[in-house]
């Protein structure tokens, strides 16, 4: 029998919409049901992401969002998570794009028009491609994204620097669509304690002015990367549910980045959301040791490929790239991501849990995780320990959706137009 070209279309499509539907790799020993299971659940989910850094290489690599980035690598050699198909693949309704703008900035200056580079792609970035995506600053927009399958990308600030220790400049990233703030990076910044930095004791009288006017706002504070201090302080100040963007649980791996249990039950009174991050460094203490004994191990090669390819970015990134894989660690498998999900669900309850992946920041995923794409994989691991499909979708975006509903009523009529002064807003000289 020969086959007619309109059975070979025929074809083709069944094909395309099979393997569409299976793009998501099946993990290695799966229950297919249950997988199949996982995938449904994981497809009507609201899923919104806390923190992706793909910003970073949209400014500095004039990378684009359509290209498709499975198998590519940043100039500094690690591999890309994230571009649109796999933000679909991934089933994702909401990406915080981080605006990150490094500490260092503290000594160089230039914080505020790094951010603004940042903002600026970000929208360039939407408006290129309004099929496929669109810029969300409320909860209820994420919903009608969901409704129009489209991904609402959303921008949080991911270091306290960028407002240059001035509360006009804070109310402008608002109005740009900023909807959440990193009060710090790594380290502290003239009002607020990092994880690494502590001179203030915490917040400053001026850093607890920066969060009264986020809530008055109606920005997130993000204590992801700032001390514990700091952390504590914020939940003093704030009537607001507060966020970590991307940071993980103490109680399984006890480094400075997680959120130590104390925090977690105060979030749990806050009305607030930990988002798990995915760095595998974070989320086991093994992987963490292997990989800085790693770089210690290999600081004076990595110095010398550095030297040697100054001048030649692509054989840079390839030479470091073959070092780290002749060096190789152990990678905790993607199941520790549940672990962190179940210990925050056990300490702060299954309402103030959520994703925070940090695709693009960092160097490695956990085993069996490649990026976006892979998110259904956690959704799988829930729905494997016994997680109800309700509980299921707080995890995804359900919680982050209340708390940002939450956040907006606290600001209410209070936003923008303001109360007080605006005098006594201002930065105390
Ligand atoms: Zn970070």
């Amino acid at each position: 029998m020969k086959t007619s070209a309109f059975g070979l279309t025929l074809i083709a499509i069944l094909f395309l919409f099979i393997s569409s539907i299976f793009a998501q790799t099946m993990p290695s020993g799966a229950d297919p049901a249950l997988w199949a299971k996982a995938l449904k659940i994981h497809k009507k989910a609201i899923v919104v992401d806390g923190h992706n850094d793909v910003t970073s290489p949209l400014v500095d690599e004039d990378f684009d969002l359509r290209t498709n980035s499975i198998g590519k690598f940043h100039a500094g050699g690690d591999p890309f998570h994230t571009d649109i198909a796999r933000l679909k693949t991934g089933g994702v309704t909401g990406e915080f794009f981080a605006i990150y703008v490094s500490g260092s900035t503290m000594k160089t200056g230039g914080a505020m028009h790094r951010a603004v580079d940042m903002i600026d792609a970000t929208y360039r970035e939407v408006e290129r491609n309004p099929d496929s995506l669109v810029s969300c600053t409320t909860a209820a927009e994420i919903r009608r994204a969901k409704k129009q399958n489209k991904v609402c990308i959303l921008m949080g600030i991911e270091g306290g620097y960028v407002i240059e220790d001035s509360l006009y400049a804070l109310r402008t990233m608002y109005r740009l669509g900023v909807r959440y703030m990193t009060l710090t990076h790594n380290v502290a910044t003239n009002w607020a304690d990092a994880h690494r930095d502590e001179r203030h004791g915490g917040l400053t009288d001026f850093g607890k002015e920066v969060v009264r006017e986020m809530n008055r706002l109606g920005m997130f504070i993000d204590i992801s990367h700032v001390s514990v201090k700091t952390m504590n302080d914020a939940l003093d100040v704030s009537t607001a549910p507060i966020i970590a963007s991307h940071s993980s649980a103490r109680g399984i791996n006890d480094h400075t980045r997680n959120v130590p249990d104390d925090v977690l039950k105060r979030v749990a009174k806050n009305g607030g959301v930990i988002m798990v991050n995915f760095y595998p460094s974070f989320l086991d203490a093994r992987t963490n040791k292997e990989e800085n004994e790693r770089s210690a191990k290999l600081r004076d090669q990595l110095a010398a490929i550095g030297e040697q390819y100054k001048n030649d970015a692509k054989g840079l990134e390839e030479a470091q790239r073959k070092l780290l894989a002749a060096n190789p660690i152990y990678v905790t498998p993607y199941t520790t991501i549940v672990d962190h999900i179940d210990h925050i669900k056990k300490v702060a309850g299954i309402d103030h849990v959520g994703i925070g992946s940090d695709f693009d920041g960092v160097p490695f995923l956990p085993a069996g995780m490649n990026g976006a794409e892979d998110l259904p994989l956690v959704t799988y691991e829930m729905l494997k320990r016994g997680y109800s499909e309700t509980d299921i979708k707080k995890v995804l975006g359900e919680n982050l959706l209340r708390a940002m509903a939450q956040m907006e009523k606290v600001a209410g009529d209070r936003q923008i137009s303001g109360q007080g002064s605006l005098k006594k807003l201002a930065l105390p000289k």
